[in-house]
């Protein structure tokens, strides 16, 4: 009896804790999966926080500084809030919430009602059925974030150029920093730096970096030297622990820089982990990493009319243990006086973003592609 009576005392406890909690359910047909979009009351109306919808839809929500505007992008489309308006526009229409859009501290809320009342208008496989939204289409999967890491920085010049002195570092960070706003200007995705300004990073940290922030796609950005002072071109590498002698004299290059910065011993211990580390992350990823590669070498040697080395393989300690699809770009030869002179251009730096964004762009289309099917 005592037991039945808990049991019951139980039962009701969770019917009204439920009822209380009036969080939205999200059902994906698919997948089968369920997942809670928890609802937060701010006033009297119920609102959901952009993070939390993120994490759902896997979309994307950003403020576009100084003009009060929130873009949402979300399987495709571009919804544009005003904060602190009831307002939001889609394909060039207004549409009302009748609650505005909030914003407390630097979380922002949505009103429920966009939820489960006008997705479902925009979205015509979007239904809403006894509180639960019922989508018939897998979780989108395409990529979200991408992680550029400028070679070298801090007390690592990287390579140092001859006439100009010209500093690897330097260049990488500022064609990173252009690359940067056009994807998420035009690709709408999230790009995160392994380093924004001049300072040093570990290589086995830059990988990290990108392994904990779920990053899709990862591009270490480079410029080339040699001794021999004419050596010229654009060439990009994915992981391999197989390499043709000049790849290996670039290996070395970038790979030297644990010894010369990171510290003495620090070497083995990359060689330990590396072989072990590399086969789990890279292996699946190499059809893909070869593919990105070949798209931006195409794009760069194209658009930057720069000499093409081609698309090789290497095994760079940066690459090694990135669960995600890896590039490695050499820009050119900061060893070249006439490729110094371009590299230290803005208007050079601009083409070489806009060109390694093209390739990118096409990369990310085919992948989205075999990601979504
Ligand atoms: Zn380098």
């Amino acid at each position: 009896m005592n037991k039945i009576l808990k049991l019951i005392t139980a039962l009701l406890f969770i019917t009204i804790t439920v009822s209380l909690a009036a969080d939205i359910s999200v059902y994906f047909k698919t997948e089968r999966i369920s997942q809670t979009l928890p609802e937060i009351k701010i006033g009297e109306a119920q609102y959901v926080e952009a993070d939390a919808i993120n994490k759902v839809f896997n979309s994307i929500i950003k403020e576009e500084r100084g003009d009060n505007r929130l873009h949402l992008h979300l399987a495709g489309k571009q919804f544009i809030f005003l904060l602190g308006s009831p307002f939001y526009s889609y394909n060039n229409e207004s549409w009302n919430m009748h609650l505005n859009v909030r914003r407390v501290g630097n979380t922002f809320y949505l009103p429920s009602i966009f939820v489960t009342e006008h997705l479902p208008i925009h979205f015509p496989d979007m239904e809403l059925k006894n509180k639960v939204l019922q989508i018939n289409r897998p979780k989108d999967r395409s990529v979200k974030v991408i992680v550029l890491d400028p070679g070298h920085g801090g007390h690592d010049p990287g390579a140092v150029g001859h006439v100009l002195k010209l500093r690897e570092k330097d260049v990488n960070l500022s064609v990173c920093l252009k690359l940067k706003e056009m994807l998420e200007r035009e690709l709408g995705v999230t790009v995160l730096m392994t380093r924004s300004d001049d300072r040093f990073i570990t290589l086995g940290n830059r990988t990290k970096f990108a392994n904990n922030n779920q990053a899709d796609i990862f591009v270490s950005v480079h410029t080339n030297a040699s001794n021999n002072r004419s050596a010229s071109g654009i060439e990009t590498y994915y992981l391999s622990t197989a390499q043709t002698s000049d790849a290996r004299a670039v290996e070395a290059l970038e790979n030297n820089v644990v010894e010369q910065y990171e510290g003495k011993g620090e070497k083995a211990k990359y060689d330990a982990l590396g072989f072990i580390l590399s086969d789990m992350s890279q292996t699946e990823h190499l059809e893909h990493s070869n593919n990105m590669a070949l798209l931006i070498q195409q794009n760069l040697v194209a658009g930057a009319r720069g000499g093409d080395r081609g698309v090789k393989q290497a095994n760079f300690y940066v690459l090694r243990g990135a669960f995600m699809p890896a590039v490695l770009i050499e820009l050119g030869f900061i060893s070249n006086k006439d490729e110094e002179r371009l590299l230290a251009n803005d208007e050079y730096q601009q083409r070489l973003a806009r060109t390694i964004f093209e390739g990118l762009k096409r990369f990310k289309f085919r992948y989205d592609r075999i990601r979504n099917t």
